[in-house]
């Protein structure tokens, strides 16, 4: 059975429409064909944002010609990417066949590596989860951990007939980082200079993407979530600790060494409680499932999160007393980050239950920042994708990003394929 993972998820033949119009941001192709592979994500671009649409209606949209569409949305029928809905009359004449994005037409495989555990997902075009599988890691030694993700991508494989785009990965970061060491409980140890993503490539064949889970998240939320009709949006996301993923301009924010957004080490009580980062008064020391785990922890038993969700039903106090605790921290961040990026809307989502992060959401107290507008058509904060797989789906989401999307910062003739 087919489970949609993301919220707002479905496929582009019954997709709603986009709630904010963004026809100004979305991108042109180019017209002559020097950059087919440009101009083939630019559509397929229009018709995960808009829906099904005519051959017309994409070129006039994307500023090609009619011919160029028909050649790209010849070549993406036979790699069987689209579907062919037949005629809409919307006049008269002759009504326009109607494309949509086929859901099955291509998967991926989402891995999150964490430590004593990994998680995979198949997730289709459609931003449907299709697989699921959770394994235990008791040996973190890279050449073992990397074997047996080769033998699951072998096994997860063999079980759809759809091509694999390629194969996402999270990790715990921040990445080789000095200085900001230990970086708390959830750091890999001796993973220091492996590169997953050529060993990986290596031994299964398709291209591999690794990023840190919150930009993985943004970038999922983006493709199939809440930030589906967004452009610019921070994405709060709780692994273990919080990170941020930025979405600015449909781009993810790399910054110089792909650490850009690690909110979780700002420091927010001067002279608070001691990180293992070495600082004291961390974001994460008050506000993550860490943090939440420690302060429930009663008699040395620590809460799972269905145990979490059974104490947040009964109202206990204890962890209303936390909620309230991390409500002015987290509302703090929220409007520095209002007042450096200018989100249309910033999204929580990652592994803190859902009904916990409401509850949470609901109470917040944002600052005054840029955000404050009368013209709003977004809420300032809303939730997005929760539960265990949330990291492995945004994993997922990357290659999807990488194929279908339009690489709008990098040199368009050596867009990565
Ligand atoms: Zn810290």
């Amino acid at each position: 059975m087919t489970v949609s993972p993301f919220s707002d998820t479905a496929s582009a033949a019954n997709a709603p429409p986009p709630k904010t119009p963004r026809a100004a941001r979305t991108a042109k192709g180019k017209n002559p064909g020097r950059s087919r592979e440009h101009n083939r994500r630019v559509v397929l671009e229009l018709l995960r944002r808009s829906g099904p649409l005519g051959r017309k209606a994409l070129a006039d949209l994307a500023q090609i010609s009619t011919q160029a569409v028909a050649n790209i949305i010849d070549e993406l029928m036979n790699e069987q990417m689209l579907l062919d809905l037949g005629r809409k009359r919307t006049g008269r004449g002759m009504p326009p066949i109607q494309y949509a994005i086929n859901p099955n037409g291509a998967i991926t495989i989402g891995l999150e590596i964490a430590v004593g555990s990994l998680t995979a997902v198949v997730l289709d075009l459609g931003g449907n989860m299709r697989a699921r599988e959770l394994t235990a890691l008791p040996d973190m030694t890279a050449d073992v951990v990397l074997d047996l993700i080769s033998g699951m991508v072998t096994r997860l494989r063999a079980r759809f007939q759809a091509q694999l785009i390629g194969i996402g990965v999270v990790m715990p970061g921040p990445f080789e980082i000095e200085g900001l060491t230990g970086v708390g409980p959830t750091t890999l140890p001796d993973w220091s200079g492996v590169d997953v993503a050529a060993l990986l490539h290596k031994r299964c064949g398709v291209s591999v993407t690794v990023d840190n889970d919150a930009n993985a998240a943004a970038v999922g939320e983006m493709l199939f979530g809440q930030g589906h009709s967004v452009s610019e949006f921070c994405m709060l996301y709780f692994g273990a600790g919080v990170g941020m993923g930025a979405m600015i301009g449909d781009q993810p924010l790399k910054g110089a060494f792909g650490n850009a957004g690690e909110i979780g080490h700002i420091v927010v009580v001067p002279d608070g409680l001691p990180c293992q980062c070495g600082q004291k008064g961390c974001l994460e020391r008050y506000v993550s499932l860490h943090a939440l785990s420690e302060w429930m922890t009663k008699d040395g038993v620590t809460p799972d999160s269905a145990a979490l969700l059974q104490l947040h039903a009964a109202q206990d106090p204890r962890l209303r007393a936390w909620l309230d605790r991390a409500a002015p921290h987290l509302s703090w961040m929220i409007g520095l980050l209002e007042n450096i990026f200018d989100p249309q809307t910033v999204i929580l989502g990652g592994k803190m239950p859902l009904p916990v992060l409401d509850d949470l959401i609901s109470r917040l107290a944002i600052p005054t920042s840029v955000a404050n507008r009368r013209d709003r058509l977004l809420a300032r904060v809303q939730s997005g994708q929760t539960g265990e797989e949330s990291a492995a789906l945004g994993a997922a989401a990357l290659p999807f990003f990488n194929a279908i999307t339009p690489q709008l910062h990098q040199n368009e003739d050596q867009a990565i394929v």
